[in-house]
């Protein structure tokens, strides 16, 4: 069997993959392409990074292609990211220009590559317009949005319709997110990729000497929580439910891992207010970590008692998957995508309070085989439903689905 499919045969089971193999043999042969707009960073190239090779392991050619923009266009696209996300700001009809420049631009590199593909996935808005501009296009297009695109600022959203309603699907992550439009719509959850550095298992010694660089004492319980400095992590509440929860819990650490603060303002602020909250408690460490430390980040999510995603506002939450899959009970806000994977009392707690938080830390912390019976189950959950090889297996039914419709059977080896 080829490389990649043994290693997830061994984290997943050969039936899943034998399952993937037959849906993917009468695709052999097959062009697929996905467009998105960044190669690096952010969880749709975590995802493409490894869903593309596996698509190729099974024998559907698939390749994958970015866009590259301007400096408007990416403003265009951020205030297009929030705008999906609620904010109620327009956008200059100057940078929505620069916006179909940009991918007009790319569309006349990618035009026969795209034109004559059976399958193009095309990942939120950045290149949405692509399919307009290829008008001799053979192939079915899907557009798989990953962005919380439950209530849209409505003036954008009737801007993007324009773009995607042409689609021939399209893909959302949560059915809250879902929008209507005139041609079928699939819910896909994403995933993490269990063979990557940030969640490969790692042996002690490499927990220690985390540990030892981050000053963490082994002795003491340890709660995480892992995010950018965004309100909506609510990191100033992780570390009031911290405050509150020490009261029962002495020597309760807390640990706010996030990026470096960088050319986001509102980032720099929020870092302002999580450090002030922790004034100069030696129990809260506030680490600012580079793009690239996924180990260090395994390491931390693996050395803590408990995760927390305390968030108001979470499309997803792949650090909540990150933290299940590393048997560790999550305490998440109750919201968004946390909602499907913090099975309340069974995988974690949801929470809407500090106070709530601070109840469960402490419920947990006193009751270690409870802790020990989620962590379990945590693990379970996402390789049962997180995982890279079910969002393969979902991309694959619905090539099936929408080449041959309800004729179509699958041949059983
Ligand atoms: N992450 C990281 N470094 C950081 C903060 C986050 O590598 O300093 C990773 C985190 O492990 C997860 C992803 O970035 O894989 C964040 O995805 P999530 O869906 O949790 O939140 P988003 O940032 O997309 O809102």
């Amino acid at each position: 069997m080829p490389e990649m499919l043994a290693a997830y045969a061994e984290v997943v089971g050969q039936d899943v993959i034998t399952h993937l193999q037959q849906l993917a043999r009468p695709l052999k042969g097959m062009k697929v392409v996905h467009v998105n707009s960044t190669r690096v960073g952010g969880g749709v190239a975590e995802i493409l990074e490894k869903l593309v090779p596996l698509s190729n392991e099974l024998g559907i050619d698939t390749r994958w292609e970015v866009i590259s923009g301007n400096e408007d266009f990416y403003r265009c696209t951020k205030a297009m990211h929030n705008g999906l996300q609620g904010h109620r700001t327009p956008i200059a009809d100057s940078l929505l220009k620069a916006y179909e420049e940009v991918n007009r631009k790319n569309a006349e590199q990618l035009r026969p590559q795209l034109e004559e593909a059976d399958f193009v996935f095309i990942h939120d808005p950045q290149p949405a317009p692509l399919l307009g501009l290829c008008p001799n296009r053979r192939g079915r297009w899907v557009w798989r949005c990953h962005i919380d695109a439950s209530r849209p600022y409505r003036p954008l959203w009737r801007y993007l319709r324009g773009h995607i309603s042409p689609y021939d699907a399209s893909i959302f992550s949560l059915p809250a997110f879902a929008q209507s439009l005139p041609h079928p719509e699939y819910i896909i959850a994403p995933s993490i990729d269990p063979l990557s550095e940030k969640n490969i298992d790692l042996d002690a010694a490499e927990l220690d000497e985390v540990r030892r660089r981050f000053e963490l004492d082994p002795d003491r319980p340890l709660i995480l929580q892992v995010s950018r400095f965004d309100r909506f992590k609510d990191p100033v509440g992780v570390i009031e439910a911290h405050r509150l929860a020490r009261k029962f819990v002495p020597g309760l650490q807390l640990v706010l891992a996030g990026g470096t603060a960088t050319d986001d303002p509102e980032g720099d602020m929020v870092l302002q207010e999580v450090r002030q909250a922790a004034g100069d408690d030696p129990d809260i460490k506030i680490l600012l970590l580079p793009p690239d430390a996924h180990r260090t980040i395994n390491a931390l999510q693996r050395a803590s008692d408990i995760v927390i995603q305390k968030s108001t506002k979470e499309g997803f939450g792949l650090t909540v998957t990150e933290g299940l899959w590393k048997g560790k009970p999550v305490i998440g806000g109750d919201t968004g995508g946390i909602r499907l994977q913090v099975v309340n009392y069974h995988t974690g707690f949801l929470v809407r309070t500090p106070e709530g938080a601070a109840l469960r830390i402490r419920y947990l912390l006193y009751r270690r085989d409870r802790m020990v019976e989620m962590g379990a189950k945590a693990r379970q959950f996402v390789r049962e439903n997180f995982l890279l090889t079910r969002h393969l297996r979902e991309y694959l039914t619905l090539i099936v689905g929408l080449l041959h419709g309800a004729q179509y059977r699958i041949e059983l080896a």
